[in-house]
């Protein structure tokens, strides 16, 4: 069986040049993952990346199966997941090029399936307990910690703390949505970060999440609004140096087999009622 440590959610330009990776495909109980895995090592640490919208970016943010994704990283022995993204930033001076490490997160998707424990029944015929895990700090600290340093140790001064607002999409938010998220004091926004983030505290993984800010969000701007074209251009210009910092990351990670965060105590007493991979 295949076997990594470290999980990256993210897209193809992340591991694509790397040497000696192997594709590994995964079923779970809840469908396939968006992609198979792709493993390779970095840093002396085995890695399992997973392109979230599927290699050819077929998969609408609303359409990837979050539960999958999640388990299949489990499967391979995945403990810490990166979450690299890209948002939109909800205030002036978070523009494009900004990395915003957050750690909070606030949900306003509408239409997904966020957990594992809905009391429903698997294939393999067990069935989940119905389990409330705490989700009060979103984010795994020793994840934060060391993805902060690995920017710091590029020059790419980050952003330390905020609050992610993730929307349903696939299209960006009025204006009105836009003031209103600014106006709660959230920093920037994306489509992807809910539910992964909650998934991979319910399976009990570190998870950390590293945004890039690639256009000021339409409430924060005075121009035509976000279009998709600009998206993809900031996050190409910036992808090298966000991988640079990825792979600082992977190798400063705390190991896995210690782990003493609040992420690896999330189960602690709880019996899920299924078998967790
Ligand atoms: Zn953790």
């Amino acid at each position: 069986m295949a076997n990594a440590e470290i999980g990256v959610i993210g897209g193809s330009g992340f591991y694509s040049f790397l040497e000696d990776v192997t594709e590994v495909e995964v079923e779970t109980p809840y469908g396939p993952p968006s992609d198979s895995l792709f493993l390779g090592e970095i840093a002396g640490r085995q890695v399992a990346f997973l392109p979230r919208h599927g290699r050819s970016h077929g998969l609408a943010p609303h359409r990837i199966n979050y539960r999958a994704n999640l388990w299949a990283l489990r499967s391979v022995g995945v403990k810490q997941v990166l979450g690299p993204c890209a948002v939109g930033g909800l205030r002036p001076e978070f523009g494009p090029g900004t990395l915003l490490v957050p750690d909070q997160l606030v949900d306003r998707t509408k239409a997904r399936t966020q957990t594992f424990y809905d009391g429903l029944p698997l294939p393999n015929g067990s069935t989940s307990k119905v389990v409330h895990i705490s989700l009060a700090d979103p984010y795994c600290p020793e994840g934060r910690r060391t993805t902060l340093a690995a920017a710091r140790g590029r020059d790419w001064e980050p952003v330390d703390g905020g609050t992610l607002v993730v929307i349903e999409g696939p299209r960006f938010s009025t204006r009105a949505e836009s003031r209103w998220h600014a106006a709660m004091g959230w920093s920037v926004v994306g489509m992807t970060g809910h539910p992964e983030a909650v998934l991979a505290r319910e399976l009990g993984l570190c998870y950390t999440s590293m945004t890039l800010v690639t256009d000021l969000d339409a409430g924060a701007e005075t121009g035509e609004g976000v279009s998709h074209e600009e998206v993809l251009k900031v996050f190409a210009s910036n992808v090298d140096r966000l991988r640079t910092v990825l792979f600082d990351a992977v190798g400063g990670l705390q190991a896995s087999e210690t782990r003493n965060c609040l992420c690896a105590h999330a189960l602690d007493g709880i019996d899920t009622g299924i078998e967790l991979p």
